[in-house]
């Protein structure tokens, strides 16, 4: 058995954390590869050290004194170095960070450093060798991800070393200058170490116990999720479930390893496991609701629309040539409504009605605004009848007016649209009819 272990920020945020995540790999010797992020808040309120580091390099950038912003981002190490009683000094490091500062190293090696003084720290404390991300994790000439280069280079290290330490979030361009991931980039880190090394599972450690079926800032304490297929994720990712980058996915996914997300702070609590498929029925007939407001859409009408061929494409045309991506498009025999992330149409909105004018000489043009959507996403909505039903239902009898329904082709999942003031109350009637009803 053989394990990838990923710590995020607040899991590495001071000694007494590093302690939960150390005593977390030391209990099983297959926890093989750790990937640590650079310390995150250790209280609401705190300012993580990747955000310092950026704004210390800005600082530097714009030609002015850094030195009191960079001793602080120190200061934060040695916290932890001292809280740990171990002997390390970084004074080194932190003398040729300063001097790469002052040369305008470039705001991505500034991010980095983070997690790569975090990693050796880790790999100091743990006893295990550290290996420089940059010399394992390659970026192509235009900034896109390297696959392929990284994983010959990284799996021929790794079968050279038992257990490692790789610090998360960077690798390197063909010329040799540190690359970062997206915020958040370490979570791809170790699902790019968990394929090279060919790992059973990859865990993700952070701060709460996995996915939750909704938001807790709207329903209290939901349930958590015990297994959730990365298709069910990825719908869920899109509509706000954050727990894990986007991106995370996809170097496990090609190898069908699993992701494990498990809390430092409860290393008891089996988290969720992220799988490719699976024969387990889920607890409820839905795995998760999620949402986002801020939609905005564009009703149109015609007289015999949908015998007029084309006309769905040029009016999407005239989206695309304004850069701006549609969320859904239910139609009627006369209507058609695009759907748009409202924030991005905005700006855009006189030009893209002009467009359908001239384009489709439409009967009736409307707008609406402050809409939002729900996806009520679930692997057992397919074999089950009446999902749709319950939704309605449920919706109805909280007084909630549906203004958008659409089901996926591959029935995982349901999207309704409904009033931004009615968010909230919808989410929560969904959960009460599937999970509540169900307990
Ligand atoms: N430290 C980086 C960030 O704050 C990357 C990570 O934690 O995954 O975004």
């Amino acid at each position: 058995m053989k394990k990838v272990v990923k710590f995020g920020g607040s899991s590495l945020a001071s000694a007494c954390q590093f302690q939960k995540a150390a005593s977390i790999i030391r209990a099983e010797k297959s926890r093989r590869y750790v990937v640590p992020s650079a310390p995150g808040k250790r209280f609401d309120g705190d300012t993580k050290v990747t955000d310092m580091l950026y704004d210390c390099y800005e600082t530097a950038v714009g030609g002015r004194d850094f030195d009191k912003k960079l001793d602080k981002i120190k200061a934060r190490y040695m916290e932890i170095i001292e809280g740990l009683n171990l002997k390390l000094s970084l004074d080194q490091e932190f003398e040729q960070i300063h001097d790469f500062f002052k040369k305008g190293a470039g705001k991505n090696y500034a991010a980095s450093r983070g997690e790569y003084l975090n990693g050796i720290i880790m790999a100091a404390y743990l006893g295990f060798p550290f290996i420089d991300a940059a010399q394992v994790i390659f970026f192509d000439a235009d900034g896109n991800f390297d696959p392929e280069k990284t994983n010959n280079v990284l799996s021929a290290r790794l079968a050279k070393t038992e257990y490692a330490v790789i610090p998360g979030f960077y690798g390197s361009l063909p010329g040799g200058e540190i690359k970062t991931f997206s915020r958040g980039g370490s979570d791809i880190t170790g699902s790019i170490v968990a394929r090279a090394a060919k790992a059973d599972i990859y865990e993700n450690w952070t701060d709460v116990s996995g996915f939750l079926v909704t938001d807790p800032h709207i329903v209290d304490d939901p349930e958590p999720i015990e297994t959730i297929t990365y298709r069910e994720l990825r719908e869920l990712a899109y509509m706000g479930a954050s727990v894990l980058h986007d991106e995370a996915i996809f170097p496990v996914r090609s190898e069908g390893i699993p992701i494990n997300i498990r809390n430092t702070n409860d290393p008891s609590a089996p988290g969720t496991m992220i799988v490719e498929s699976t024969c387990k029925k889920p607890r409820y007939t839905i795995t998760g609701i999620a949402g986002k407001k801020g939609f905005a859409a564009v009703n149109i009408e015609k007289d015999r629309m949908n015998s007029e061929v084309g006309f769905g494409r040029k009016v999407l045309s005239v989206f695309e040539d304004n850069g701006i991506s549609f969320e859904h498009i239910p139609s009627g025999i006369d209507t058609m409504s695009v759907f748009v992330q409202q924030a991005e149409f905005e700006e855009k909105e006189q030009k893209v009605l002009a467009g359908i004018h001239r384009t489709v000489d439409p009967d009736y043009l409307e707008m609406e605004s402050d809409l939002a959507l729900i996806a009520v996403v679930g692997r057992g909505m397919r074999s089950t009848r009446g999902t749709a039903g319950r939704i309605f239902s449920a919706l109805a009898h909280a007084n909630i007016n549906i203004r958008m329904i659409d089901q996926g082709s591959s029935e995982l999942n349901i999207i309704i649209g409904v009033d931004g003031k009615d968010f909230e109350k919808a989410i929560r009637a969904i959960y009460d009819i599937f999970v509540v009803a169900r307990l």
